[in-house]
């Protein structure tokens, strides 16, 4: 039955798949459980993003799960008929990151700044001491470097990826590893930065408000541009035919 679990309803927002659940996290161990495979993380801005770069939808097209973290993408499913609450990816990568440590996962974290990478080395060696690190790399390495990372990663045969090198590199940078790989493979965006203290993520009230977004936009106003799809993204889902 773990392939049945494993594979729950999709549906599309824009055309860009995403699974309707309501237990990623139940999902992702079974997923785990039936070999693995990639995670994405969808939100507005992202599935706006995908329907523009050709690379990024086939990552997501292809990914084993794809998740719905982002109140646009949650309104979007609604209209459709599908209630799903949020599930924030970094909520996700900490569940499995503790249910790794408990039940003996191999973990890989990648990316961020080498600062980011050494402070989260540490607070997770101390918040989660029984945590098997096999593999951990920041995500500003030179270009010939990648290659032989990518093996030694492989080689360690990870049971968890993390990676947070930032849409849309990190889903691409997944699905372009060769195969045959086994465990879970997600991107975190700046998951690292926030775990490692240098980002705090917006406060309870705002998301309660669905206005996390306002909240990043204030924090670092240089994403403007890439807000500007989150208006394109309402205005496509309210012209869409059911
Ligand atoms: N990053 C990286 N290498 C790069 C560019 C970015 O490791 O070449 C990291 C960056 O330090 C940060 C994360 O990728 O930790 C991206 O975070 P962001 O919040 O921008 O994620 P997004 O909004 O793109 O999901």
């Amino acid at each position: 039955m773990a392939a049945l679990a494993t594979t729950p309803v999709r549906a599309r927002v824009l055309g860009i798949p995403v699974n309707v659940s309501n237990d990623v996290f139940r999902d992702a161990v079974a997923l785990h459980g039936a070999g693995g495979g990639q995670i994405v993380t969808l939100n507005a801005e992202m599935t706006m993003a995908a329907r523009a770069d050709p690379a990024l939808g086939a990552a997501i097209e292809a990914a084993r799960m794809v998740i719905p973290d982002g109140a646009g993408v949650v309104w979007a499913l609604g209209r459709q008929s599908h209630r799903v609450r949020r599930s924030p990816g970094i909520e996700l990568a900490r569940h499995l990151l503790e249910h790794a440590a408990a039940v003996g996962w191999r973990v890989a974290l990648v990316g961020a700044s080498p600062a980011v990478m050494d402070q989260l080395r540490e607070r997770l060696a101390h918040d989660l001491p029984n945590l098997q690190l096999v593999f951990s790399v920041h995500g500003y390495q030179p270009p010939k470097a990648w290659p032989g990372l990518e093996s030694q990663l492989l080689q360690a045969r990870p049971d968890l990826v993390l990676v947070a090198l930032g849409v849309p590199r990190q889903e691409t940078w997944i699905q372009a590893l060769p195969q045959p790989r086994t465990g879970l493979w997600m991107g975190v965006g700046g998951s690292f930065d926030v775990w490692a203290g240098v980002k705090n993520r917006a406060p309870r009230w705002m998301g309660a408000l669905q206005i996390e977004w306002l909240y990043r936009l204030i924090k670092e106003p240089s994403r403007w541009r890439r807000m500007l799809s989150l208006p394109a993204f309402a205005w496509a889902v309210l012209q869409e035919r059911r």
